[in-house]
């Protein structure tokens, strides 16, 4: 059994052990593979063959012994606006850390594995459903090249989960270089540990943030670094209408991760208020909300550093954020269009063409893959493709290409060129709604190839596919009748 041996005890561990208790996975019964990632295994130097029986029982929580001993983390955070004393890894587990040939550190986490001190009131259990979908978007996101925790492996099982109805349980692993939350600082602020967020902060500094420790306040210098990889992150999100679902501050990874794949959900037809979880009926976290929400959750971080950076340098940097969102935001959205250079007034060529689509609901992947064909000459007919995502064109939108033509021509676009630049960063494929929807049902029927036909897609979402050529069609109808709510 080596791989139980090659997993090392949690760096996490060495911090103080009010940071989180020893906890046993309960088993699932009669485990079975849902699905195996070969691909992820390859990058982190984990040979193939380690899926082996042993290790299904390893990774769905019913090994015998377990060594290591896991552990699950305390953190609180605020859901939905509202700070909630007690939070923590309620059906998360770390099994341990894995090095990669290259020396990088991958915690190992059992997310449905059972109960743990902090399940509060639910069963600690992931449902096969969900779990499809935090493993698919894990691997599709980081097709996509966006910072996001990562699954290893799906295992399955016929135990019964309830939540509306009956379902089946399955257990996720997911790993990343840390899992560490805005929620583990906000528990130890707003229980007057205020010594230990130093604790938490050197640790995040020692193996996540070297270089801060040259900065003259070495915890600023973390939370200016927190702040950039978050603008980053939300900015590649807008970028390919990622919608995350439920940003609660306890699921806003320090690292800049995309974390706890609940609700979430790509934009079909483009709509700016679109809310992907049903449960959000206010729309705190529709899609335009997010650039705006994760700044608000970043006030809260920065709170707690109170007691480790100066007030006023601390509000320098949040004033500082929309900015840094913006700039990111616009970069991402000039490579999207195929623009060289940054000019004056990009920022209304970019808002105005979403207005111009905000009208007519037009796919907002399809688009921008439509987008590489429109020629730079004002008599170049525009792409049949194009014209028939808006079933007619609209006249905002022929204005609007006038001008994006001019642009154009005023840098020297070279067509061809442009068009292969453009289909490197807009995205053919993603994993939208009605595609998992179909995996799902047919996973709960025992047959997962529809899962490895999303994943291996899902790998290379930038490049055509011939084999996948299903997966590129816009979302029927019937997709916008998908339900997804927070329960998971
Ligand atoms: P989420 O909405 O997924 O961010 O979860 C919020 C909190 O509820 C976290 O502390 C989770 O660990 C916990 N939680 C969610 N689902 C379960 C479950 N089925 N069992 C135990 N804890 C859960
Ligand atoms: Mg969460
Ligand atoms: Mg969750």
């Amino acid at each position: 059994m080596t791989h139980i041996l090659s997993l090392h005890t949690p760096a996490f561990a060495q911090l103080p052990e009010s940071f989180y208790r020893r906890v046993s996975p309960e088993p699932l019964n009669q485990p079975y593979w849902v699905a195996q990632n070969h691909t992820l295994a390859a990058e982190i130097g984990m040979p193939s063959e380690m899926f082996s029986d042993g290790m299904l029982a390893y990774l769905s929580g019913s090994a015998a012994h377990y060594d290591p001993a896991p552990i699950a983390s305390v953190y609180s955070g605020h859901q939905f606006g509202v700070y909630v004393r007690q939070l923590g890894d309620g059906r998360a587990m770390l099994l341990g850390d894995w090095f990669d040939p290259a020396g990088g550190r991958w915690e190992w986490q059992l997310k449905g594995a059972g109960k743990t001190p902090y399940s509060r009131f639910a069963d600690g259990r992931a449902v096969l459903r969900s779990s499809i979908r935090e493993y698919l978007c894990s691997e599709a996101m980081h097709g996509l090249g966006i910072p996001t925790t990562r699954a290893l492996a799906l295992a399955g099982s016929d135990d019964a989960v309830y939540r509306e109805e009956a379902e089946t349980a399955a257990v996720v692993t997911r790993v990343a270089p840390s899992f560490i939350r805005f929620g583990h600082f906000e528990y130890l602020y707003h229980n007057g540990r205020h010594e230990q967020i130093a604790t938490l902060a050197d640790f995040l500094i020692e193996h996540h943030f070297p270089d801060c420790r040259q900065a003259e306040n070495p915890y600023f210098a973390l939370f200016q670094q927190i702040s950039q990889r978050t603008a980053d992150l939300v900015a590649a999100w807008q970028s390919v209408g990622f919608c995350h679902g439920v940003l609660n501050t306890d699921n806003m990874s320090v690292l800049g991760l995309t974390i706890d794949y609940g609700p979430f959900g790509f934009l079909d037809a483009y709509d700016r208020r679109h809310i992907c979880n049903h449960s959000d009926t206010g729309g705190r976290y529709a899609y335009n909300e997010q650039p705006y929400v994760v700044h608000w959750n970043l006030s809260r971080l920065a709170s707690c550093l109170l007691p480790l950076v100066s007030e006023s340098a601390l509000i320098d940097e949040l004033e500082r954020f929309p900015d840094l969102f913006q700039t990111a935001y616009a970069n991402k959205m000039r490579a999207k269009l195929g623009l060289q250079t940054e000019q004056k007034g990009d920022d209304e060529l970019i808002a105005d063409m979403f207005t111009a689509l905000q009208s007519r609901k037009i796919d907002f992947t399809l688009y921008f893959r439509h987008l590489a064909d429109v020629g730079n000459r004002h008599d170049d007919p525009l792409p049949e493709a194009l014209m028939a995502l808006f079933h007619g064109p609209t006249e905002s939108f022929i204005a609007w290409i006038g001008r994006y033509r001019g642009r154009l021509r005023a840098e020297n676009s070279d067509p061809a060129a442009r068009k292969m630049q453009m289909h490197a960063v807009n995205p053919l494929y993603v994993l939208r709604n009605y595609l998992l929807e179909q995996a799902i049902a047919q996973a709960k029927n025992g047959d997962y190839r529809e899962i490895e036909r999303l994943h291996r897609c899902l790998q290379n979402p930038f490049a055509e596919q011939k084999a996948f050529a299903d997966f590129a069609e816009a979302a029927p109808d019937w997709a916008a009748q998908i339900c997804v709510s927070c329960s998971s």
